[in-house]
């Protein structure tokens, strides 16, 4: 493709996004997102295992032990929230809800809590308030958009693997922990960009809210964040998602667009 024809197309890309709210995800972009980041995450488990000197059996049965553990420890936090705090808001529940059965969860074993603070996701809940998202002035969109973040951390067992993890790093020797630590913030920054591109995959314009509310909440978040992706960073990968959908879009001229 030559310059002009690359200008010309971005140019296209631009005008159309500003119009472009509920494009569908290409197949293709699916597929390849879908596939890149089970590579990496096979590929990180896999150094990590070697690193800890566990087989995969072994590491089964940590996860299985971690799972239940994850369990006890979700029932403390439901506990406590619901010690501090009212139930959460009914419509904000609903919208949880539907959010899941988007995402194929089976949405009896999944729960919504109202934690009083920004969201959270434990091993099978989810905590957030409505006060929280009041106070950051984010649009239902925006707060689907971040549900939605914290629904991939319970698909994907964030917390059991996190955990399951940290158990056999506190296990092993000295050298070893040297070694994996490097790994382990790599993990947990890669689950932080699998869950924003796991709501990205839900639609554009949830990938589209997400960059907004990120934006909106980087105020209130601490500048030094070793486990999360900087914000720029997720920018920076929302963005590139959000322009290979519509450059989809413009050059395949074969997914639906609605104005609003
Ligand atoms: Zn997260």
């Amino acid at each position: 493709m030559n310059r002009f024809n690359a200008i010309l197309i971005s140019i296209i890309c631009s005008i159309w996004s500003m119009h472009a709210q509920e494009l569908s995800i290409p197949e293709a972009i699916r597929q390849r997102y879908t596939c890149e980041l089970e590579q990496e995450r096979t590929s990180l488990i896999k150094i990590l295992l070697r690193i800890f000197n566990v087989n995969d059996q072994d590491w089964q049965q940590e996860l299985i032990q971690t799972r239940r553990d994850c369990g006890e420890r979700d029932e403390a936090f439901k506990a406590r929230y619901a010690r501090m705090y009212d139930h959460i808001n009914p419509e904000l529940e609903a919208r949880f809800h539907a959010l899941l059965r988007v995402q194929g969860v089976n949405d009896s074993d999944v729960v919504i809590v109202n934690n009083g603070e920004a969201p959270e996701a434990g091993h099978k809940f989810v905590g957030c308030s409505r006060r929280s998202f009041d106070s950051m002035n984010l649009t239902i969109k925006e707060q689907d958009a971040l549900l939605l973040h914290e629904i991939a951390h319970v698909i994907y067992e964030d917390a059991a693997v996190w955990n399951a993890l940290h158990s056999l790093l506190e296990k092993t020797s000295w050298y070893r922990k040297a070694a994996a630590f490097p790994l382990m913030v790599r993990w947990h920054r890669f689950s932080e960009r699998r869950a924003d591109l796991t709501a990205c995959l839900a639609g554009y314009s949830y990938a589209r809210a997400l960059e907004e509310a990120l934006r909106k909440i980087a105020p209130f978040s601490s500048t030094i964040q070793t486990s999360h992706p900087t914000f720029k960073s997720r920018e920076r990968y929302i963005q590139a998602f959000c322009e290979q959908v519509v450059c989809a879009a413009t050059t395949d001229g074969a997914v639906s667009v609605t104005k609003s």
